[in-house]
């Protein structure tokens, strides 16, 4: 069955590898891409993520919005605000001082 829909390939497969982590068999369907990646526009590339196993819904669902609540794969590094050093993004105190991450 259908889940959803992400908004580009490689959130698509960051969600892939999130549910398969969490046991959660899916696949990344894209009725546009057939082996010809880089000739189509990428706005007409947004991949569908299908769950093999219907059952899985609530679950993958869950995971898949605590994912798009957190930092974007990519997103930028930032400064403790107590100690100034500098962190990666999924990391959410600074492990150095111990200072929780200022909201964004
Ligand atoms: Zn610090």
């Amino acid at each position: 069955m259908k889940l959803t829909r992400a908004p580009n390939f490689v959130i698509g497969q960051h969600w892939v590898n999130l549910l398969a982590t969490a046991g959660i068999e899916c696949e990344l369907h894209n009725r546009y891409l057939n082996g010809a990646l880089g000739e189509i526009p990428a706005d007409q590339c947004a991949p569908e993520l299908w769950l093999v196993d219907e059952r899985d819904e609530m679950l993958a669902r869950r995971i898949l919005e605590r994912a798009q609540s957190g930092p974007p794969p990519g997103a930028a590094s930032w400064r403790c605000h107590s100690c100034g050093e500098t962190l990666e993004p999924q990391f959410t105190a600074c492990w150095r001082c111990g200072a929780v991450r200022e909201a964004l």
